[in-house]
């Protein structure tokens, strides 16, 4: 069994590779309670009072908020122990973790590949062992997709499920927080500590959760998955062979399969990074080298000094996001760019009611491919974007959805995903769960774990 010290002794053995953690908690507390003896890490974009917390940037580089997020709070009173934060791409934006300012991370199961994005750090020190379970935020897939590359579960809540209170914003109408974990039992167990009304943040959902574990236990034969065969049809045969396989595994625990339609799922992509940058672009204006964050020296004006500090402060990408996001937003494009992509969001949202009136939960993959290669996309933007292809729906629409590792592809993990309708999360646990005690995917560990355990 895993234990705190375990967890511990991987990240000092392994860190040096992977570069999962941002920041060390110097004394984990241990403690009692729902997550008593889980050792649990956070991605850093998550606020925890006195713990440097950069999203990944340089313009948040020195900051200390002076507050917890609702999350993280929650997590101190289940008696978690909270080791440290975990390296993203700059305040979330991207698909590797590439992106950070702070230096790339590693996936534990091929050192020359990326552990997906954005929330890459968390994914690899759950993959890697150095800790049960943490914690990402999902904007377009940076839960879910770095899950499917690191071969663990995780799970998008439905939008308001989670108080995003003391999470650094990037897309506001599409960000949620949620678990990340090997099992979906344990991404159970993360998801009814943290999930649940807050008055701290006006779009949460001011209803009690569920039992999650009950739900998840619940028997699953007899519901009804949906699948679009045209979503699938163009993958590699690889990926293919993969996605088909977990689907007759659903079909084995007694689901029925049918085939259902998005029509309008194409359109997903472009919709996204039209209103996330548009978002995000609205978000970033509060760093001004005036308030908090970077300020750079030497402007000779205020104007001057806020146009550096931006400058010097922000990356590439963050810089392209913004630019791109302004664009939609001006005068004369917003009708043909933002409004547009609002209606989009529109239709999305009647095609899965339509898939929702005949079946229980849509399955789809998580990604394309497994993880791709260490530079491979990174000077690329729209190779980079389209990697989440199958991931920013449940965005745009708010839905709940999760991905759990299928069968591996050439060697490496490749996650199936599961989408259900709002405020259904056990829905998704349960189907997870029952596939898990079906299948032993989500109990393989990288080599590098192995090599520990060899050791030891
Ligand atoms: N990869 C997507 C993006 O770059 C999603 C990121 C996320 O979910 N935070 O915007």
């Amino acid at each position: 069994m895993l234990d705190l010290a375990n967890c511990l002794s991987n990240l000092d053995r392994h860190d040096s590779d992977v570069h999962a953690f941002l920041y060390r908690a110097p004394q984990p507390a241990l403690g009692t309670g729902a997550l008593g003896g889980k050792a649990v890490a956070l991605k850093d974009n998550l606020c925890v009072d006195g713990w440097p917390t950069t999203a990944g940037s340089r313009m948040l580089e020195k900051f200390v908020p002076p507050y917890t997020a609702t999350v993280v709070q929650r997590l101190q009173q289940a008696g978690a122990s909270l080791i440290g934060k975990t390296n993203l791409d700059e305040f979330a934006m991207g698909s590797s973790t590439e992106n950070s300012a702070f230096g790339i991370t590693r996936n534990p199961w091929d050192l020359s590949r990326v552990p997906g994005g954005s929330s890459g750090g968390s994914a690899a020190a759950v993959a890697a062992e150095m800790c049960h379970m943490a914690l990402g935020s999902d904007t377009g897939g940076s839960i879910r997709q770095p899950s499917a590359f690191c071969g663990i579960t995780g799970l998008k809540p439905t939008y308001g499920r989670v108080s995003r209170y003391g999470l650094i914003a990037y897309g506001s109408s599409l960000d949620q927080i949620g678990p990340m974990a090997y099992s979906s039992e344990d991404c159970a167990r993360l998801l009814q500590v943290v999930a649940g009304p807050d008055p701290l943040d006006s779009t949460c959902y001011q209803h009690d959760c569920p039992d999650f574990f009950e739900q998840m236990r619940a028997a699953c034969d007899g519901l009804k998955l949906g699948w679009d065969p045209t979503l699938v049809k163009d993958l590699e045969a690889g990926a293919r062979a993969s996605f088909e396989a977990s689907l007759q595994v659903y079909r084995d625990l007694g689901l029925q399969l049918l085939e259902v339609s998005l029509p309008n799922l194409g359109y997903s992509l472009p919709a996204y990074y039209l209103i996330a940058t548009a978002e995000a672009s609205s978000n970033l204006a509060r760093y001004d080298g005036v308030r908090y964050g970077h300020r750079a020296q030497g402007g000779k004006d205020v104007a001057q000094m806020m146009s550096q500090s931006r400058a010097e402060g922000f990356g590439a990408e963050v810089k392209r996001r913004i630019m791109l996001g302004t664009y939609a937003l001006s005068s004369g494009y917003y009708d043909a760019y933002y409004h547009q992509a609002q209606k989009m969001r529109t239709l999305l949202r009647q095609d899965f009611e339509a898939v929702f009136a005949q079946v229980d939960a849509f399955a789809l993959p998580t990604t394309p491919g497994p993880a791709f290669r260490v530079g491979e996309k990174s000077d690329d933007p729209l190779a980079m974007y389209l990697s989440d292809v199958y991931t920013v729906v449940a965005n745009l629409t708010g839905l709940p959805a999760i991905s759990h590792p299928g069968p591996l592809v050439d060697g490496l993990p490749f996650g199936c995903q599961l989408m259900a309708p709002a405020w259904q999360e056990g829905r998704l646990l349960q189907l997870a769960h029952h596939y898990q005690q079906k299948t032993d995917h989500h109990q393989r560990r990288p080599f590098s774990v192995n090599l520990t355990n060899i050791k030891a």
